[in-house]
């Protein structure tokens, strides 16, 4: 299939000259798929129409900020009456207080909150929290989860250059990741090392407790259960990481799914109805140390954007509605379970999985359960069938080590029209693999 893609192509050579890679966020570049990066005009429900005027049914949807998909009527209408009033005062509004409580109410744990404007610092703050309620320095974290890209945090993070011990990224201070360490996800026995060798250091435990940024990782009972009873027993925080998850898995998030309290939860994407927001938040005497309430600084122009708010609101008014979710989870079962035969039917072995609005795939012979067997998975199949998605209509994240989304615009149809095209893409890729080895 030909697919016109001139004005992309011309579009990225300008941006190029002005950003660094011609992207404002790396994995936009298509650097690891290769290819030319597709402009995106515009978005609707569940469909994406490029600057050459072609349509892909969307599985990345911002990252996995939206829920409803693009331009959904009520947030647009939320934005438009908002953007009347004003789109920043720097001082109270009412708004702030109604999403914070609609947050609060589907995840009771995080019982007070500060909202922020990204998931970068909505991890940052949190730490600090940690830091300061502890008195301890040390943040556990686990090799394939990103918590966005703060000094601290660049360690094992999930698609960057894994080198344990040593930052994924010039410019970030071996002193500034000194106090981090960097375990296996779902290792109950390598963390529970790290508590027998450092206990008395550490501050706090910081998890995706779905993970999301190594491709879709769900974890074992077992290994999220032993970080709750690890961090109690140790005198360390619990911090879930919930800015992907955070009412996508679920409306009360992987935390409601599991049935574990955290001390401290960050969210992002979603409660920000693809405008920027985010929020830490978790036990009240733990945010009662934020300032100006406590000692513990931290600030932000933009936080609590009523533009944001207003589109976080009628988002998440939509997502209460019962059912949501598990229609959504319906959605990903679907297409984890159709691309699964698809590929069975070309004798591609891939596995898949699904949980609420989030589904994954790796071209592996075995489960994916951490970052080294993800990073094990068939790279160059995973770039066959990305660019076949890409040139069937189906834009999927460019990267193997990230999770893909639906929303509640990827209504039945869409779902039909992505699993056929599913099959006829493996059907070209082993009838080119079967030319190639010489074989029918
Ligand atoms: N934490 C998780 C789990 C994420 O997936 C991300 C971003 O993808 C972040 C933190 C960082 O959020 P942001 O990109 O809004 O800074």
């Amino acid at each position: 299939m030909v697919v016109r893609t001139g004005n992309s192509e011309r579009l990225f050579e300008r941006a190029k000259q002005i950003f660094p890679g011609g992207v404002n966020s790396p994995v936009r570049a298509f650097r690891s798929v290769g290819g030319v990066p597709r402009f995106i005009e515009r978005g609707a429900g569940a469909i994406l129409t490029d600057a050459d005027g072609n349509e892909y049914i969307d599985y990345v949807l911002s990252w996995g900020a939206l829920a409803l998909g693009h331009a959904h009527e009520g947030v647009v209408a939320a934005i438009k009456l908002q953007a009347e009033r004003g789109t920043s005062y720097g001082a109270p509004t009412k708004l702030e207080t109604e999403l914070a409580e609609l947050i609060s109410a589907a995840m009771p744990t995080v019982e007070k909150m500060r909202l922020v404007s990204s998931g970068t610092e909505a991890v940052m703050s949190a730490a600090r929290v940690a830091r300061a309620a502890t008195g301890r320095s040390l943040i556990v974290k686990f090799d394939g989860c990103y918590h966005g890209h703060a000094d601290g945090f660049l360690v094992s993070a999930g698609s960057g250059v894994a080198t344990l011990a040593l930052p994924d990224s010039p410019g970030v201070n071996p002193g500034s990741i000194a106090d981090t360490v960097s375990v296996p996800y779902n290792s109950v026995e390598r963390v529970t090392e790290i508590f027998s060798e450092r206990g008395d250091s550490i501050a706090a435990v910081i998890v995706e407790p779905v993970a999301g940024n190594m491709g879709l990782v769900v974890p074992s009972p077992e290994f999220i259960d032993s970080l709750r009873e690890l961090t109690t027993r140790y005198g360390a925080l619990l911090v879930f990481d919930e800015v992907m998850t955070g009412f996508r898995v679920a409306l009360g998030g992987a935390q409601s799914l599991q049935g574990v309290r955290p001390d401290l939860t960050c969210l992002g994407k979603i409660i920000g109805g693809g405008l920027p927001a985010a929020a830490y938040g978790g036990r009240k005497d733990l945010m009662d140390m934020v300032a100006p309430e406590g000692p513990v600084y931290q600030a932000g122009t933009l936080s609590g954007n009523p533009l944001a708010m207003a589109a976080g609101i009628a988002t998440l008014r939509e997502l209460v509605v019962p059912g949501t979710h598990q229609a959504m989870h319906e959605s990903s079962v679907r297409l984890a379970a159709g691309l699964r035969a698809a590929a069975s039917a070309c004798g591609i072995t891939v596995q898949a999985s699904a949980l609420g609005g989030m589904w994954g795939f790796f071209f592996s012979e075995s489960p994916v359960t951490d970052y080294a067997a993800a990073k094990l998975s068939d790279s160059g199949m995973f770039n066959d069938f990305f660019h076949g998605c890409l040139a069937n209509g189906v834009y999927l994240p460019p990267s193997p080590f990230e999770a893909c989304f639906v929303s509640t615009a990827h209504v039945e149809d869409v779902l039909h029209a992505t699993v056929e095209k599913f099959g006829r893409v493996f059907e070209d890729i082993a009838l080119r693999r079967d030319a190639a080895s010489g074989c029918c």
